[in-house]
């Protein structure tokens, strides 16, 4: 496939996610970060943010998220979101609270910021404080009253495994008091620090479906007041997500460095010639580069998903996902159950069932902890050790399950 002829058929970048800092106060064990984030360290200025922003929109970019790492922690944040408004752009700040003030939400708000979506641990204090190594719970609970007194649309989010999912209930309830309007829960998919963690984190089938059965209840109870999104975890699911909606057909992420990448993973992913923005306009980067027309079209694919009836919905499934379990970016995402690598997922969905209930693990909170037991937290120590090891390739990339 030429890129040219790619070029000819992909839309505009409709989605820009702008990562605008890897540094964050907290310490994520599921942080989709890269686990090497710490060797790219520097971040754009901010007349080179506000240019990106110019350009993705001149090419069509309507919507626009910004995150990080903890995207408060630029102090430019302002005028990044009065430029993205004056430009045009849907704007949602996605973060953990920190550093959200009543003055700084209004600041925000003024210069037209429309949407925040803040993050939760979980419904209880422990557990919230555990999985972040951060004393942070009371503290988010301030910025959601924040979020609401000021008139932004309430959105949670909380990502769930096999630690919160018994609290799915609880973690609605919290939703509802605090008048959100909308809930992600986003299980777990395994890329970056979720993967170095997999094996704690990973829920049995069992916790799944009790937890599934639990949102449905209140989503059917809170009907017209409150949605609730349940994001499926793909190993379970068996079913191959069509991922970013299509490699480079909607989605563009510029890195705190300025590399523009088709996904959160894609980084890691061997081979690519990572573009950057500083040295490419955008539209060459989203129309000609080569990592951004690699998975375009069907050409790459193998014979399984070419052949297949589905390849134009999902496109294959997930590339990172493809390549972090069968050390192939090419293969069948191997959730499908047509993948003839199946079988690895299923080995890893029976490893969970086997294994302890975290519970019978006391859940010692320790601030800026580097471990707790198998989970290795996302500090920049961590990243740094992983990037200095050589083990780095068997920790962040593909590995054998
Ligand atoms: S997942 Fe946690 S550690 Fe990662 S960027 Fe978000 S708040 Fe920070
Ligand atoms: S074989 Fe490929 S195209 Fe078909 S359902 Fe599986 S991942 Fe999708």
């Amino acid at each position: 496939m030429s890129a040219a002829g790619s070029a000819e058929r992909a839309g505009p970048p409709l989605w820009l996610l702008a990562e605008l800092t890897y540094r964050c106060p907290l310490h994520c064990v599921f942080c989709s970060n890269p686990l090497d984030y710490a060797r790219h360290d520097t971040e754009m200025n901010t007349a080179q943010w506000l240019d990106v922003l110019s350009q993705a929109r001149a090419m069509g970019a309507v919507q626009l998220g910004l995150s990080g790492g903890e995207p408060l922690l630029r102090d430019d944040l302002e005028e990044i979101v009065a430029h993205a408004h004056r430009l045009g752009f849907y704007i949602n700040l996605i973060t953990s609270g920190v550093g959200l003030t009543e003055a700084r939400a209004r600041a925000l708000k003024e210069a037209g910021l429309d949407h925040i979506q803040l993050s939760f641990q979980d419904s209880t204090r422990e557990l919230n404080d555990f999985l972040s190594s951060t004393r942070t719970f009371e503290l988010k609970s301030k910025v959601a009253a924040i979020i609401k007194k000021l008139g932004y649309p309430m959105v949670l989010n909380c990502v769930m495994h096999r630690y919160n999912l018994p609290h799915v209930g609880r973690i609605i309830a919290m939703a509802e008091s605090m008048g959100a309007e909308f809930l992600e829960l986003a299980n777990t998919q395994y890329y970056g620090w979720a993967w170095l963690n997999r094996d704690a984190l990973m829920p049995t089938r069992e916790d799944l479906a009790d937890a599934e059965a639990i949102v449905d209840h209140h989503r059917a109870r809170l009907a017209g007041r409150m949605k609730i999104l349940w994001v499926s975890p793909d190993y379970q699911d068996a079913k191959p997500k069509a991922c970013m909606n299509g490699w480079g057909a909607v989605f563009m992420l510029v890195a705190p460095d300025g590399a523009a990448l088709p996904c959160h993973s894609a980084r890691m992913l061997p081979g690519l010639d990572i573009p950057f923005v500083q040295r490419q306009p955008l539209r060459e980067i989203w129309y000609d580069s080569s990592t951004f027309n690699r998975y375009r079209g069907s050409a790459w694919m193998s014979d399984t998903c070419r052949s297949c009836d589905e390849h134009e919905r999902d496109f294959g499934g997930c590339r990172c996902q493809a390549y972090l379990l069968t050390g192939s970016a090419e293969a069948t995402d191997p959730v499908c159950p047509k993948s003839p690598d199946r079988p690895l997922v299923d080995r890893l969905i029976a490893k969970a069932g086997a294994s302890h209930a975290p519970s019978e693990h006391p859940l010692k909170f320790v601030p800026n902890a580097a471990r707790h037991g198998a989970l290795v937290y996302r500090t920049d120590g961590n990243s740094r050790e992983l990037c200095a090891t050589s083990g780095m390739e068997s920790s962040c990339s593909a590995s054998t399950v």
